[in-house]
Parts: C-alpha cells; sequence; structure tokens
C-alpha cells in the first residue's frame, strides 16, 4: 500500500507578492500583457518546481489564476452577462478583468469587501474565508460553451516541464450554487452545464490527464433535496466522462451528506480531517475500498505546526490496508506561502508555525514515515515533537493572570447594570443631543500623505515625536472641520491606525505579526493577518491619549473607538490549542479593561466595531446559535462595564441581519449603525417588526462608491426610516468609515448629511 503527497493548490501571489505587482503594472498601463502573462507563467513554473522539491507527488495545475478561481471557471464555461458586449467567442484577459473590476476598475472598499464599480460583477466571501471570489451572473435560457482554455494550457505546460499534473476544477454543483440566477433558478441550468463539463473533461483525457480535482466545497454545507439530486444527477454523467475525478469537499465535515457523497461513482474522495476528524471512521465505513481517500490532515486554514507523531499514529493502521493520498485539508491558498521569510519573527513564536511550503514539508515526512515507517523522517517528526512540547509549555502563551480572571467572570459582567430604557435617560441627561444626531463611523481619509507618513516611520526616517506631532495635526484638523460643519458627535479620525484589527493586535499581549505573510484577500489585494498564539491581555491603554487628545480640542462629544473582541479573532490566524470562543473572551475583558479606561478619562461614547461578527457564522446553520451565543457574550462583556449614562455604539458594515436579528438585538448596544443606503432602508422593516428597542444610525451615504449624494437623497432615505422607526431613536450616519476616501469626496457629503438631519429637525 502506498501514501503519496497532493497540494490541492498553491498560493498565487507569490513569495514577494510578484503577482500584485505584475497585475497592478499592467493595469496601471505600465506593462503590457506579455509581461503579465510572461510574470504568471514564471510563478507556475516557480510553484510546481517548489511544491515538487518539498515532496509532493500529486502537483495541481490551473490552481493559478489571474483574478479568481471562480471568475476562470465562468471565463471557462463562457458564462458572460451581456453587458460586455462578448462576441462569444472567447474570454480574453482584457474581458476576464473588465469581469472582475468593472470597465474603470475602482478599487472595492477595503474592510468590507464590495466591488465599488458597478459594472464589475459582484464579489463576496468564498465560504467562511477571507478570500473573495466573483459571483457567477446567470440569466435564463443561458448557454455554456468552453471559452477559454487556460485550463488545458496550464496543464499541457506543466506536461512541457516533465510535470504529470492533476488539474483543479470548481464542481457544476458547487458553481452553480454559489452563482446567482437572473430570471432563472441556477440550478436548472445543470444539464445544459454538465454538456460543457463532460467536453471539458473529455479533453483533459485527451491531453493526457489521468485525474482531475474536482472541488465541490458545497458538500460541506446543508443540502435541500434539489442540491443533492444536482450532485447525483452531477457526477452520473461525469464519472466517465473523462480522467478519473477526486471528488474535493472541504471547509468542513460533510455530516449527513457523507451517504450522498459515498455513493457518488467518482474515483476518489477527499475528507476534510482538520474541521471534522471525526468523519474518518464513518467515511471508511461507507465509501468503497476501490475509492482512493485523499486525507487532508493539515490545516489549510491557519499556520500551526502538524504534531506528526499523533497523525502517524492515527493513520498508521489505515496506510497499511488501503492506498492513501495525504494533503492539506483544502486549498493552501489561505495561509502565507514560506515562513522562511519571516526572520524578524519571535524564533520562540516561528518554531511553532507552517505556511504553505513547510505544510507540504509536514505531509512528505508524514508519507515517508507511513511508506518507510517512523525513522524514515526522524529528523522531522523529533522537531515536530519539541515544538508541540514547547508550544503546549510556553510561558509565552500561559498567562495564570488571564485564567484567573476568566475563571472569576460572573454572568452579570456581560450585562449593563440597568435595561435600555433606564440608560437612555441617563444618556440624555449626560449629552443633550438635538433629533436626529449627526456622526460618522470613525476613520477620515488614509490620505496618500497619511500613509507616507505611516512608511516613513516605519522605516525610521522620522522619529516618534516627529510622527506623532504629524498625527496630531491630522487629528486637530479633523476635529475643527467637524465643529464647524456642525456634526454632533465627533471622532478623531483613526489617522494612527495602519488597519482596525492589526492596530489592538499590536498593542494587545498574545499576537504576533509577520513581515511578509500575505494572504490574497481578492485579485491583487492581500491581507497580512496577525498571528494570535497567546492568552490576551491589554498592558496598557490602547487609544486613551488620541481620544483625550482630540476631546481637548472641542466642547463637543468625541466617541472612543474600537474593533469588537469577535472582529479582532475573525480577522486573525487563531489559536487551535483552545476553542476560538475561549480566545475570543480573552479578547473581550482586554477590550473591556480599554472601554473602561476611555469612560474614566471622560468619554461619554464609547463605539465598539463588531464589522466581521456575522462573517463568523458557521457554514451549517445547526452551529449558529452556539457562535451567536458566544460571540454576543463577548461583546456584552466588553461593552458591559461601563456607567449607565455612558452610550455603547456598535457598528456593522452590512445589511444581511435578517436571519440574526435576534442576536444583534442581544448585544443590546445603546447605538448601532448599520449599512443600508444601497438597499433603500428596506432593512429597517425587519428591525421594526422585530421590535429592535435601542437606537439605529441607518447609514444615509454610500461610502463604497466616489459619488456624493445630494441632501435630498439623505432627507428620502431619512423619512424613509422614519415610517419603521420612531423619529427619536434614528442617528444620522454614513454606513462605513470614510478611510478609503477622498477628503473632496467626504466633505461635501458629509455638509449635506448635516443639512439633511437639520431639515428633517425643521419638518418635525
Ligand atoms: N471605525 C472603523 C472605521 O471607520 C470601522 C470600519 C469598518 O467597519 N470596516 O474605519
Ligand atoms: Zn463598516
Amino acid at each position: 500500500m502506498t501514501v503519496s503527497v497532493a497540494t490541492l493548490g498553491f498560493p498565487r501571489i507569490g513569495l514577494r507578492r510578484e503577482l500584485k505587482v505584475a497585475l497592478e503594472s499592467y493595469w496601471s498601463g505600465k506593462s503590457t500583457l506579455a509581461d503579465l502573462h510572461a510574470a504568471a507563467a514564471g510563478l507556475r513554473v516557480a510553484h510546481w518546481a517548489r511544491q515538487k522539491a518539498l515532496g509532493a507527488d500529486i502537483l495541481p495545475s490551473n490552481d493559478f489564476s489571474l483574478y479568481d478561481h471562480v471568475l476562470d471557471t465562468s471565463a471557462l464555461i463562457g458564462a458572460v452577462p451581456a453587458r460586455y458586449d462578448w462576441d462569444g467567442e472567447t474570454v480574453d484577459t482584457d474581458l476576464y478583468f473588465a469581469m472582475a473590476r468593472g470597465a474603470q476598475g475602482d478599487p472595492a472598499h477595503a474592510g468590507c469587501g464590495h466591488a465599488a464599480d458597478t459594472t464589475a460583477q459582484e464579489m463576496t466571501k468564498w465560504f467562511d474565508t477571507n478570500y473573495h471570489f466573483l459571483v457567477p451572473e446567470l440569466t435564463a435560457g443561458q448557454t455554456f460553451r468552453i471559452a477559454s482554455t487556460k485550463i488545458f494550457d496550464e496543464y499541457d505546460e506543466a506536461k512541457a516541464l516533465g510535470y504529470q499534473t492533476r488539474p483543479v476544477l470548481l464542481g457544476p454543483v458547487s458553481y452553480l450554487m454559489l452563482a446567482k440566477g437572473k430570471a432563472v433558478e441556477p440550478l436548472a441550468l445543470l444539464p445544459a452545464l454538465l454538456d460543457t463539463y463532460a467536453e471539458i473533461l473529455a479533453r483533459l483525457a485527451k491531453q493526457g490527464a489521468d485525474w482531475v480535482q474536482i472541488d465541490e466545497p458545497c458538500l460541506v454545507l446543508d443540502l435541500d433535496d434539489a442540491q443533492r439530486a444536482a450532485f447525483e444527477r452531477a457526477y452520473a454523467r461525469l464519472a466517465t466522462a473523462g480522467p478519473r475525478l477526486m471528488l474535493t469537499p472541504y471547509f468542513g465535515g460533510l455530516g449527513d451528506n457523507l451517504d450522498l457523497a459515498a455513493e457518488l461513482p467518482v474515483h476518489g474522495l477527499h475528507l476534510d480531517l482538520v474541521r471534522a476528524p471525526e468523519q474518518l471512521g464513518p467515511a471508511l465505513d461507507k465509501v468503497r475500498p476501490h475509492v482512493l481517500l485523499s486525507l487532508g490532515v493539515v490545516d489549510g486554514r491557519n499556520i500551526w505546526r502538524a504534531n506528526l507523531s499523533d497523525l502517524y499514529w492515527r493513520l498508521k493502521e489505515l496506510a497499511a490496508t488501503r492506498d492513501l493520498i495525504l494533503a492539506p485539508s483544502c486549498s493552501l491558498l489561505h495561509v502565507p506561502v514560506d515562513l522562511a521569510l519571516e526572520t524578524a519573527l519571535d524564533p520562540e513564536i516561528a518554531q511553532w508555525l507552517a505556511f504553505a511550503a513547510q505544510k507540504i514539508e509536514e505531509l512528505a515526512a508524514l508519507t515517508k514515515a507511513l511508506n518507510e515507517g517512523e525513522d524514515a523522517a526522524f529528523a522531522a517528526f523529533s522537531a515536530s515533537r519539541m515544538a508541540a512540547v514547547a508550544r503546549a509549555t510556553s510561558p509565552r502563551i500561559h498567562d495564570p493572570a488571564v485564567a484567573a480572571r476568566l475563571a472569576a467572570l460572573d454572568t452579570d459582567a456581560a450585562r449593563r447594570a440597568a435595561p435600555f430604557a433606564a440608560r437612555r435617560e441617563a444618556q440624555r441627561r449626560r449629552l443633550p443631543l438635538p433629533r436626529y444626531p449627526t456622526t460618522t463611523i470613525g476613520s477620515f481619509p488614509q490620505t496618500a500623505e497619511v500613509r507616507k507618513a505611516r512608511a516613513a516611520h516605519i522605516r525610521g526616517e522620522i522619529d516618534d515625536a516627529a510622527y506623532d506631532r504629524y498625527l496630531k495635526v491630522e487629528t486637530r484638523a479633523a476635529i475643527k472641520w467637524q465643529e464647524e460643519i456642525g456634526l454632533d458627535v465627533l471622532v478623531h479620525g483613526e489617522f494612527e491606525r495602519n488597519d482596525m484589527v492589526q492596530y489592538f493586535g499590536e498593542r494587545l499581549a498574545g499576537f504576533a505579526f509577520t513581515r511578509s505573510g500575505w494572504v490574497q484577500s481578492y485579485g491583487s489585494r492581500c491581507v497580512r493577518p496577525p498571528i494570535l498564539y497567546g492568552d490576551v491581555s491589554r498592558p496598557r491603554p490602547m487609544t486613551v491619549d488620541w481620544w483625550r487628545y482630540a476631546q481637548d480640542q472641542t466642547d463637543r462629544p468625541v466617541k472612543g473607538m474600537l474593533t469588537g473582541p469577535v472582529t479582532i479573532l475573525n480577522w486573525s490566524f487563531v489559536r487551535d490549542d483552545q476553542p476560538r470562543e475561549a480566545s475570543c473572551r480573552q479578547i473581550a475583558l482586554a477590550i473591556r479593561d480599554e472601554v473602561l479606561d476611555l469612560e474614566a478619562a471622560g468619554a461619554a461614547i464609547v463605539q465598539i466595531d463588531e464589522a466581521a461578527l456575522r462573517e463568523g457564522l458557521p457554514l451549517r446553520r445547526g452551529e449558529w446559535p452556539h457562535y451567536l451565543g458566544w460571540a454576543v457574550e463577548c461583546f456584552r462583556i466588553a461593552a458591559s462595564g461601563v456607567r449607565d449614562d455612558t452610550q455603547i455604539h456598535t457598528h456593522m458594515c452590512y445589511s444581511e441581519f435578517n436571519d440574526i436579528l435576534p442576536a444583534i438585538g442581544a448585544m443590546d448596544a445603546d447605538v448601532i449603525s448599520i449599512e443600508t443606503a444601497r438597499s433603500q432602508m428596506e432593512l429597517l422593516g425587519a428591525f421594526a417588526s422585530y421590535a429592535y428597542p435601542n437606537e439605529i444610525g441607518p447609514g444615509v451615504y454610500d461610502i463604497h462608491s466616489p459619488r456624493i449624494p445630494a441632501e435630498r437623497e439623505m432627507t428620502d432615505l431619512l423619512t424613509l426610516a422614519g415610517r419603521h422607526l420612531p423619529s427619536d431613536r434614528i442617528w444620522v450616519n454614513p454606513d462605513c468609515g470614510l478611510k478609503t476616501r477622498k477628503w473632496d469626496e467626504v466633505r461635501p457629503a458629509l455638509v449635506s448629511m448635516v443639512a439633511a438631519a437639520q431639515r428633517m429637525r425643521i419638518r418635525e
């Protein structure tokens, strides 16, 4: 029996973000299409060679993408929406980029993930990752045909280099389940789509491919009968259409879809054993013996080193009875490329980590041991064991004070002393605000100058004092301007923050940061998630000085501005040695400390942003109540230490609240600001029928677009809002922070917003 190593997909962006550089240089007209394609080909060659050298036996092809693999699939099958005026022949690179970015290619708004350009395809999060894909748009009467040769070309390209690859293809059912249909239920298009998929597979077989990795991540979701039937129909057709199929679900266990997956007539099945280790036993009972199993045993979603001995003993017996493939739980797209670049990382922490390259080495060592005996990989095993012991016992990770504090936490800590009605009275006495109070969400434009000053400070070209002076000038100017235009509740502007999570991570114990740990978020955009490695505490106040400086400039109230515990958690690589909720509670206590320090310094209002609360929802509905239970509790731990007359705001930059409204209500923030500008306040109907009792700031201006809204549009929206909610509970604000906008856009928009609020006050 033999064990071999597959990777399921390698990060595309390049060790030094070469793809980003090549893309942005092409988009800005500084290089040619040929330059771009040459850079992309160079990356593919390097990635195949690297994976091979690290010990991968089964190399993927078509895992590379110039922008997004779902968009690649749309191009492959010719699913091009009518507005692109496509000639129906082939999807060329410029059309491909137009679908990705719109013709003008306005950058999307960071932190929220909406494409700003109206003509691009819609972008949304890939399952529960921070990667965004371009949502396929399908219409009634949609036809499909092979319209891109990328998958065939990349297979041949590898073959010419001597690599027999396993092409990666997004499966037809997941593709349709991720698509948006206009006047058509996407799954109704399955028969037509299968014809094209069968053709694609036949062509790959003709080229010499013996296996295809067909990704069906939707197999880990809750499926209805029609979706199950679609899987049966699809694989009955495709199993014999070309190469053998390695059916590849990931991001969770098959759960109640195991029977379905095990019955599909494919030759191979991948199992995510990181998210769902318990599914191995039942899968072995159900999957036919001739089906090749691919076991996802190292974590493709996180950066921790695996414990090779543990895995070895778990797999040894099984490896003696059947051939196996060992793989990451999912494509390595979601982890940084190579730990070797992190020379500045604390070596103690670095030894606990494995990025994409290291994960392949782990798989190779494990495979060698299973094939040849444990001693064959002695060095790798002992290093892995030592790292595991060091990590389990490190004083850097375990802080008894944090544990003691959590143990002593009683349920009252997550509850405000008085109910909302009483708090509201107290807050009104402390803060005499007009009706329709105006405010903003926190950040003002992060101009090129602000970013330049930050970069110069990081490089040491300007010292702390000079940087501080610069930030103070910006902050003071922002406060003066807000006063001048008549905003009621001011913000300091967040000029000192590089990122709403990183800023806090850098000031909390328990977080580490990489220099080059980039992970693709969408297209050329990458993020460097903080690494939450240990118990979290707050050594000293993080924002109080900036708040105090801003408040000293004005008599109007300035909001304290914090990122909430759930958002900090969801945008970081988190510990795998304790449940997510335990880490979140620790962050919640640290934020609570900050809230209390802001209050003690005199802040009457503190905003705790939870931009990422919704995206942490588990993929399976059945797990939602548990997640929402602890997520809401963590927010409340952070928010509930204050006096009745201190007003807690929260902000969420999305509009899909229908299915989580009770949880939002349970957060019990005094004021919540949300995104509604695009949906004509529709959402407020849901808030009203749920009888949401607290105050709401429905965003009246869409900051994701450079368009400057007119006063009239905003009074119209406020009038609409008044149909759903009593006017004395409505705040007036934009729908997100303004950091991605230009001052030229922000100034007139906020002036009109204040005018709109004033008009509403006169009308009443
Ligand atoms: N306070 C943050 C800001 O204004 C909130 C950002 C967000 O919700 N994405 O930038
Ligand atoms: Zn927002």
